[in-house]
Parts: C-alpha cells; sequence; structure tokens
C-alpha cells in the first residue's frame, strides 16, 4: 500500500457538486471582484477566529506584510521572527521595508524560543512576527507580555494554524492582526492562491481594507500605498464551503495524530509536543530522528510520502546569507532542520495508513533479525 505526504482530491470529491454550485452563481452574478461571497467569507471567518474583522486578501504573504503596514511597521524598523519556519514569515518583512531579526527555536515545541526574544529586542524593534508552527500555537502570553513591557505590536503568523486554540482564545485573535494562507494544501485550502487578515481594531481592518484596492478608503481616492492583493471570489466561494467542515478536519487531524503518537511512542523517534493549554492542529505532522535522510529515502522506495518543513533555517537562505546571517548563528532551529521529517497527514488519511507508515519506519529503524 502506497501513502501519500497529502491527497487533496478526496475532499474536493466530496465538495464537487457544492462548489460546482457556488462557482455557478458566480458566474450569474458576474461579481468577479470583491463579490459578495467575499464578503460573506469575510464575515465567517471572523465568526470562526472571534475577531471584530476579517480582511480577505490574495495569499498569506499578502496577509502578514498588510498586517504589519497596517500597524505602521516600515523602513527602518526590526521585526522579530523565528528562524525555523516558512521563508515568506521573513519576506513578509522584508516586503514592509523592515529588517527581520531571527530568534532561535524552542529546543521542545520548536516555535519560536521566548526566552531569547528579550535579548533580541533593540531600539529599533518595532513588533514580533510569531508562527504557530505546524499547527501548535506558539507561547503567546510571554510574547504579548514582552510586547507590552517594549512598546511592541504582534502580528500572528496564522498560515498553519487555522482552528488552533491557546488557553481557551481561538490562534488569530490574540495578536494585533493575523495572517493566515489558504494555500490548496493548509488546513483550509482554497484552489489557488488567497488569505486574510484577521483583527479587532478597526483601524487595522480599514488599513488593510484600502492597501489590498489600490489604496482607496474612498472610491477613486488613492491614499495609502496602491497594491492590488484583493482576495478573488471564486476562491471565496471555495472557501465558504470548505469553512463548514474545517472542525470536523481539524479533529481527524489530531484523531490521526494521536493514532501516530501512541504507536511511535516507543521509538527512538522525536515527537510532536502539546503542552496543556495548547490545541494542536497538525498542519503537519512532523518527527525529529538522527538519520532522517536514510529514513526518508526508505519510505520513498516503500510508497510512503514524506517532505522536510523546511530544509534549511531562513537565515541559511541564500537571500538571508547574504545580509550577513551566517551558519551558526541559531544552532537549535539548524540542528531541527537536519532531523526533521513530515510525514503523511491529511484529513482523509485512514488509521490503517497511518499503521503502514509506522510499520515501515519500525522496518528501518528496527532492521528485523
Ligand atoms: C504558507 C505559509 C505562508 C505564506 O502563505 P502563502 O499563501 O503561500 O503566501 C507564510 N507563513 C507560513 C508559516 C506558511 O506556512
Amino acid at each position: 500500500m502506497s501513502v501519500p505526504l497529502i491527497d487533496l482530491s478526496i475532499q474536493h470529491q466530496e465538495l464537487r457538486a457544492e462548489i460546482s454550485q457556488a462557482l455557478n452563481n458566480i458566474l450569474d452574478r458576474c461579481d468577479f471582484i470583491l463579490g459578495q461571497d467575499v464578503t460573506r467569507f469575510e464575515e465567517e471567518f471572523a465568526a470562526y477566529c472571534g475577531t471584530r474583522y476579517a480582511v480577505g486578501v490574495d495569499s498569506g504573504l499578502s496577509a502578514l506584510e498588510l498586517s504589519l503596514r497596517a500597524l505602521g511597521v516600515g523602513p527602518g524598523d526590526e521585526v522579530i521572527v523565528p528562524a525555523h519556519t516558512f521563508t515568506a514569515t521573513a519576506a513578509a518583512v522584508t516586503f514592509a521595508g523592515a529588517t527581520p531579526v531571527f530568534v532561535d527555536a524552542d529546543p521542545v515545541t520548536w516555535n519560536i524560543d521566548v526566552e531569547k526574544i528579550e535579548e533580541a529586542i533593540t531600539p529599533r524593534t518595532k513588533a514580533i512576527l510569531p508562527v504557530h508552527l505546524y499547527g501548535l500555537p506558539a507561547d503567546m502570553n510571554v510574547i504579548l507580555g514582552l510586547a507590552e513591557k517594549h512598546g511592541l505590536v504582534v502580528v500572528e503568523d496564522a498560515c498553519q494554524a487555522h482552528g488552533a486554540v491557546y488557553k481557551g482564545q481561538k490562534i488569530g485573535s490574540l495578536g494585533n492582526a493575523a495572517g493566515f494562507s489558504f494555500y490548496p494544501t493548509k488546513n483550509l485550502g482554497a484552489c489557488g492562491d488567497a488569505g486574510i487578515v484577521t483583527t479587532n481594531s478597526t483601524s487595522v481592518a480599514e488599513a488593510v481594507r484600502a492597501m489590498r484596492n489600490c489604496g482607496q478608503r474612498v472610491k477613486n481616492v488613492h491614499e495609502l500605498p496602491p497594491f492590488n492583493h484583493r482576495l478573488d471570489t471564486f476562491q471565496a466561494a471555495i472557501l465558504r464551503v470548505k469553512l463548514n467542515h474545517l472542525d470536523e478536519w481539524v479533529d481527524s487531524r489530531r484523531r490521526l495524530a494521536h493514532h501516530y503518537n501512541r504507536l511511535l511512542e516507543n521509538s527512538e523517534l522525536t515527537l510532536p509536543v502539546e503542552p496543556p493549554g495548547y490545541h494542536h492542529v497538525y498542519h503537519l505532522y512532523v518527527v525529529r530522528v538522527k538519520n532522517r535522510d536514510a529514513l526518508q529515502t526508505f519510505l520513498k522506495e516503500r510508497g510512503i510520502g514524506s517532505a522536510i518543513h523546511y530544509p534549511q533555517p531562513v537565515h541559511l537562505q541564500p537571500f538571508y546569507v547574504q545580509k550577513g546571517h551566517y551558519k551558526g548563528q541559531f544552532p537549535v532551529a539548524e540542528a531541527l532542520c537536519d532531523e526533521i521529517i513530515s510525514l503523511p497527514m491529511y484529513p482523509e488519511l485512514t488509521e490503517e495508513q497511518v499503521e503502514v507508515v509506522v510499520a515501515e519506519i519500525n522496518n528501518m529503524l528496527v532492521p528485523a533479525q
């Protein structure tokens, strides 16, 4: 039995009729740009996250960049980001004209190490951009406390964590603003690029709304940076259909992750943690193992999909090495990137498939006598 890392076709098969109907309705209405499905989806997603506002945009990267800009982050400012994340987290800071300042990963949760944030704060620091990596919330109480103490704003990178909960509160509602991605493989995925900003701040919502649409607060008055980062109406319609299923998909991911955890608990793998009060949504099921490359090759030969999220910490990407970052700067993140592997995870994966993956891992780690 081969097991893919992810299979999007199953959920589209199930939702095909409903999605087709929603798209046909748009063809009838022709409200292609910022149509009624965009407005409805924004209302529904804000309600889902428990925020006053949600503003749809064209990607997760745009959501983060516009959040930072709306909060006044720009040239000359520094923004604290984890070294261990997808490169778009830091790219959002760069696009906003500011400088990302990296902080090492926590050796246990793999999220930003909150004990190392304060030493990275300088008089130029304007914001902290924590990531809820793989679906596990960052330690927001500590982060919000540091922000308050130093007069900083907080933007959550929620791109991997739709539906995650931190101490009773949905992520996306904890910072001054949050950016979500609906890249097709995310926990809530469009059929193309899409993203959204959530916030309780009227001024942030208004600024993002203006910047996504040629900088207009008022029609034909282009006051703010005149970008086009609009959320496409077709994507919004698909997301409305899928949002109804997000909680059941998250439950399924959690059940499958717990199945992996039980079956792997006595193996030499380091498993993902879920500290008390944290509700992990397992966008990715990532484990840590010394001979990672050999394991990945072994699994591939047996038809088991896997991936590395990510093979290099962001500060070692060529773009940031050029800016003076170097190997050895963030040892926890660097070691993690050599040892992590993402195993098959998607809501429609079966427990039997999880058992096949674990059996193959055991075949490799404990060779038959
Ligand atoms: C996917 C992702 C992004 C960017 O989202 P896009 O929609 O691809 O622009 C940003 N940060 C993290 C952590 C992500 O996983």
